[in-house]
């Protein structure tokens, strides 16, 4: 389209007929050259991925604060991955709560073997200084968002090897821990009341 004005028509000749109204070029606003109807286009072309855009990211975060999240919450809670990974005495109770008797995966609870599928952390053991760094590195492996138990007095504070140089004084001074198992060794039903402990935990916390 041609940014010319239409001249005016001269005295003595006929108006001119509709259609050729139409077929008329437009009037220059603003940008000389640029018909008014490609002004209004542009505009519209801009306007309207960047409404879509902006419509799209209102509906994902609401769907993600009052959809989403709590199902992904639920979902969490219910289906907790622990390591696994044993330390000391206490282990054989954490191995004894997945058999037939107390049967700990009819709460969802499944050991996986790399850290990278797991989203928690059962210490259930003594720690000693010897085998912090591999126990922190496991733990950073792990992604978000992730769990620790501490099982046991051992885990829980040092237990009897408190005093000992080579032992840590809790797990706590490695990394977060959400949950304490108190007993030197814990009960499987100790371990299992922990877990529940734990998933009422996250629903408060994704409440
Ligand atoms: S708390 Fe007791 S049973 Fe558990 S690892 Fe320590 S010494 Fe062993």
């Amino acid at each position: 389209m041609s940014g010319q004005v239409p001249a005016a028509p001269k005295a003595g000749n006929p108006p001119a007929a509709p259609a050729q109204i139409a077929d008329m070029p437009l009037e220059v606003i603003g940008q000389p050259g640029v018909p008014f109807v490609e002004i209004e286009t542009l505009r519209a072309r801009e306007f309207i991925p960047a409404a879509k855009e902006a419509l799209s990211s209102l509906l994902k975060e609401q769907a993600e604060g009052k959809l989403i999240r709590p199902v992904f919450n639920w979902a969490g809670r219910n289906s907790l991955f622990p390591l696994h990974w044993g330390l000391a005495c206490c282990a054989i109770e954490f191995a004894a709560a997945f058999g037939a008797r107390w049967d700990a995966e009819r709460f969802g609870v499944v050991p996986r073997s790399s850290p990278r599928q797991c989203d928690l952390l059962i210490v259930n053991g003594t720690v000693t200084w010897k085998v912090a760094h591999k126990l922190i590195t496991l733990y950073e492996q792990m992604p978000e968002p992730k769990w620790a138990i501490a099982m046991g007095n051992c885990a829980t504070g040092g237990g009897p090897f408190r005093t000992a140089y080579s032992v840590v004084p809790g797990v706590d001074k490695l990394i977060p821990v959400d949950v304490y198992i108190a007993g030197c060794p814990p009960r499987p039903e100790n371990m299992l009341d922990g877990i529940l402990r734990l998933e009422q935990l996250i629903k408060e916390r994704g409440a």
